[in-house]
């Protein structure tokens, strides 16, 4: 027995999401009993941000778990998630982009991508400024990695209690992805995800045009690190 209920938890969320937002069920640090038990309920769409604890997950849970990468990820780690991942929800540099485009091509894959935005104050936080995201979109490289797919953006917003804060950055993020959806997109129905809102904030999240939350703690309960 898990110490907490896992089943009746994702059922809580789900009753909060209002249709056509999906839920990134995040599990890192829990151990694949969590996961199989989210599962069992149901669940298909998990979040992990370390590539070996996600290898080893792979391995041993169910093949039609899409799994996500939602971290930071390095790209010489990209070469191990390529064969599986069904999308890469943090992709914060060009340099990283055209890495899994490499790595995707090799296994003759398509691999879905966000494009991470820093919004939030905080200086620790990964991501495209707005401009450099904007700058590395005009530059257009992109458009001729053909083993990648970017579905959209993802953002977190900083860690604070402050929801006007929260709901400000979340609505910069929407606005933001209004002009690039505008300006590059217009044609391409995939380039459709707003990946923000997690266990503290994915309500406001979801007022402020988010169609993707990632959420772990509400679910399985606090990490272990
Ligand atoms: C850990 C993590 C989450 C989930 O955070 P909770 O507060 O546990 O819901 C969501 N997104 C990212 C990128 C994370 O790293």
């Amino acid at each position: 027995m898990l110490n907490v209920d896992v089943a009746a938890n994702l059922l809580a969320v789900r009753d909060n999401l209002p249709s056509g937002v999906r839920l990134v069920a995040v599990s890192k640090f829990h151990p694949a009993e969590y996961i199989e038990a989210a599962y069992a309920a149901g669940q298909r769409v998990f979040g992990e941000s370390h590539e070996q604890e996600l290898s080893k997950k792979q391995e041993l849970l169910p093949k039609d778990i899409e799994w996500h990468f939602i971290g930071h990820l390095q790209t010489n780690k990209v070469k191990y998630i390529a064969p599986y991942i069904s999308m890469i929800d943090a992709v914060d540099s060009l340099k990283l982009l055209k890495e899994i485009n490499k790595q995707a091509a090799k296994h003759g894959r398509v691999i879905k991508v966000l494009l991470e935005l820093h919004i939030a104050e905080e200086a620790t936080k990964y991501g495209f400024t707005l401009d450099a995201c904007r700058e590395m979109l005009a530059e257009g490289e992109w458009r001729e990695m053909t083993n990648v797919k970017i579905c959209g953006l993802m953002m977190m917003a900083s860690n604070v209690d402050n929801e006007a804060q929260i709901r400000k950055e979340f609505n910069i993020a929407a606005s933001f992805f209004d002009e690039v959806k505008e300006k590059y997109f217009s044609n391409d129905d995939s380039f459709c995800e707003r990946s923000w809102g997690m266990s503290d904030d994915y309500k406001i999240a979801v007022e402020c045009c988010s169609t993707m939350v990632r959420i772990g703690t509400f679910i399985f309960g606090p990490r272990v690190y």
